[in-house]
């Protein structure tokens, strides 16, 4: 892991080449951001949890049948997956309404929806991840019409699966992100599954155990995260 095999620093991650040109190493990092980087805080620990929870739910998604880049864990913080192009898109599933989706509806927080919505961003720092339609991402040749409907079907099936991984552990899967990426032909899911991406509601008391923590200023989010990874192997 030397400077010159960085081949991305993002702000959760930092991806190095390997030996082998088919895979890449994944190092979560220790810091948190959030609205597009503006709030920035390192927070010792996160990373490990991240990568050791998000482990946990790509190996279940795999255990389903869900292809994804994941290949082993090298260490508490360190991913060795397969080399993919990655869609720029952000494709974001929501079971119960929250985040952007209150604010621009001006609807209550906390409805279960009717079914599930699945939305695409377009990965831009610089835009600052605008929405997307189905026919933009065709249109703009993001993917063809028929990797959009396979990844539409994918994160459908992924929260089909995901629901009831979360609520094993009493928890709401309230809305997530995904990202994609395609190797030899072949659409897998990439990046992570952690509370960094997703939002997961205590069933109870309905608390936030994920970044909400952190944006809203909510408490320790070290703590929270640790009590998911907890929750999860333990429940
Ligand atoms: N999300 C993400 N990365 C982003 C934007 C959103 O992981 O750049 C996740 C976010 O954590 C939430 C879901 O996608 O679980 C829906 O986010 P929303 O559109 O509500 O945006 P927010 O209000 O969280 O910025």
């Amino acid at each position: 892991m030397t400077e010159e095999n960085l081949l991305y620093t993002g702000k959760a991650k930092n991806v190095y080449k390997t030996d082998n040109d088919d895979e890449v190493l994944m190092v979560y990092k220790d810091q948190a951001t959030a609205f597009n980087g503006k709030k920035k805080e390192i927070l010792p620990g996160k990373g490990v949890l991240n990568c050791q929870i998000s482990a946990l739910v790509f190996d279940y998604l795999i255990k389903n049948g869900i292809k994804t880049h994941l290949i082993k864990n090298l260490s508490d913080h360190e991913q060795l997956v397969k080399k993919t192009n990655v869609y720029p898109l952000e494709v974001v599933v929501r079971n119960i309404t929250s985040g952007s989706l209150v604010k621009k509806f001006h609807i209550d927080e906390g409805t279960r929806l009717k079914e599930p919505i699945i939305e695409f961003y377009y990965k831009s720092d610089a835009l600052d991840d605008p929405f997307i339609n189905d026919s933009q991402v065709h249109a703009l040749e993001i993917a063809d019409k028929k990797d959009i409907a396979y990844i539409k079907e994918m994160a459908l099936k992924i929260n089909q699966l995901l629901i009831p991984f979360f609520d094993k552990s009493d928890f709401d899967l309230v809305d997530f992100k995904l990202e994609f990426g395609k190797v030899d032909g072949e659409i897998i899911l990439v990046d992570e599954f952690s509370p960094d991406n997703c939002r997961l509601w205590d069933k109870t008391s309905h608390d936030s155990m994920d970044k909400d923590v952190f944006r809203k200023h909510e408490g320790d989010l070290v703590k929270t995260y640790h009590e998911v990874l907890q929750r999860l192997t333990t429940k």
